[in-house]
């Protein structure tokens, strides 16, 4: 039997009505604050990824699944969404009719890290981009919305962490106390860490490998750098958020696994699942747009993991399996033929039928009726049909009642009252 690709999963009925609550709850909420849809593709050029997210970042150098296409140029299944956004962002010159614009997009992402719980190779992100403001409000809005969907969602141990990482200005002195702190600590860091620490120091306080992390809690902080307008904005989004009730706790060693972050960066911590606790991410990204290409425009968004969300929503407690509202029990080939023609027709008249065509007795028939749940049951035997009626059997109060097949489908629909 071929089976699936580690790391990769199927999304089972059962399972995904949780993911379609989640993705309308989205939607719906993003459409209400003036977010527009974007689909983009799911192929890109490695370049636009190694470009954005940094070359020695982990996604970059470890993560992405990257291939020749024929022609032998490289291409990249996307690791992240906001790459390929500002991409479009430039490409489409977005900017030129209105620099402001927001977007949303909901669709998988590949990395190819070692698959265990809440964490897979091809996983589902929900994504939110703003472009064209550089206001701490803007940072606040899209953090009040990642909460509030969290909220919605009933996630009820959402914890939010911020920090600012600056701008290149504040980074440079704090490269500098970083990379000298590091080279103190170096017996305690990972070969990788070993390297990051001089090609890319921040890089560091993102290691997810327990000694490094150890070596890291007396490390300096980015915060104790900012420069004066950093200072400002990291300031006045704490202001903002506490104006609209969202706690949150100061985080001072958030960085992120990307390298295009500047000034706000955050991330959402939810459920018991350990290191992939992590639910939500995003921050702001003031230099990306320029960096591919584009004009000097700020930018901020965030990115949700649908899978993570998917395990920790309280949605889980709810039952949506749905049930048919009519079912036909057919018995004899007519009774088949009317079967197919009624269903037809309830289904258009929004009554769920499930129709029964496997000849079976009426009492096996029956169970199965009973196994799904079915509010009604439409019982057209041979004989009732000589008479030119069915029976309607209402499952609830097991109460059964003779319906003429004249213009049944309206007689059903007033009977049954959806
Ligand atoms: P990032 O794009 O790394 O900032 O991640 C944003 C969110 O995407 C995380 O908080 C997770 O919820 C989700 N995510 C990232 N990587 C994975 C993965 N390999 N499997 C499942 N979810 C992931």
């Amino acid at each position: 039997m071929i089976q699936l690709i580690r790391g990769f999963k199927d999304i089972l009925p059962g399972e995904v009505e949780i993911w379609q609550n989640i993705e309308k709850t989205a939607r719906l909420l993003f459409e209400d604050f003036g977010f527009k849809e974007i689909r983009l593709p799911i192929l890109e050029r490695t370049e636009l990824f190694a470009r954005s997210i940094g070359e020695d970042t982990d996604i970059v150098e470890k993560e992405m699944y990257t291939f020749p296409d024929k022609k032998g140029d490289l291409i990249t299944l996307r690791p992240e969404a906001t790459a390929s956004v500002v991409r479009s962002y430039i490409q489409h010159k977005m900017y030129a009719k209105d620099p402001v614009q927001k977007f949303y997009s909901i669709g998988p992402m590949f990395r190819r890290e070692r698959p265990q719980k809440g964490r897979y190779r091809q996983f589902y992100q929900i994504n939110a981009e703003v472009f064209g403001i550089d206001s701490p409000f803007m940072d606040a809005q899209l953090i009040f919305l990642a909460v509030k969907l969290f909220s919605m969602l009933e996630v009820t141990d959402a914890k939010l962490h911020i920090n600012s990482l600056g701008c290149p200005k504040c980074r440079l002195n704090f490269k500098e106390s970083l990379s000298a702190f590091l080279s103190s600590a170096t017996e305690k860091l990972c070969q990788d860490c070993l390297r990051r620490s001089k090609k890319n120091p921040l890089r560091v306080l993102d290691c997810k490998n327990s000694s490094c992390r150890e070596a890291m809690v007396g490390a300096p902080a980015i915060i104790n750098y900012l420069c004066p307008e950093c200072s400002q904005h990291f300031e006045a989004v704490k202001y903002a958020l506490e104006k609209v009730e969202i706690p949150f706790v100061i985080d001072k060693h958030l960085v992120r696994g990307l390298d295009y972050y500047t000034r706000t960066t955050f991330e959402i911590q939810a459920g018991s699942l350990g290191a992939q606790n992590a639910v939500a991410g995003g921050g702001r990204y003031d230099a990306l747009v320029k960096t591919l290409g584009g004009p000097d425009q700020p930018a901020t968004g965030f990115a949700i993991g649908i899978d993570r969300l998917a395990e920790i929503t309280g949605l889980r407690n709810k039952d949506f399996t749905q049930k048919p509202d009519i079912y036909i029990v057919a018995l004899g080939e007519k009774s088949r033929s009317l079967a197919f023609e009624w269903s037809c027709n309830f289904g258009l008249e929004g009554i769920r039928p499930e129709m029964d065509l496997s000849n079976r007795s009426l009492k096996s028939q029956m169970k199965r009726a009973n196994r799904l749940k079915a509010s009604y049951v439409l019982i057209a035997g041979d004989n009732e049909l000589e008479e030119g009626s069915v029976i309607l059997r209402n499952m609830t109060s097991k109460k059964q009642i003779s319906i003429p097949i004249e213009s049944l489908v309206e007689k059903i629909k007033a009977e049954i009252k959806l």
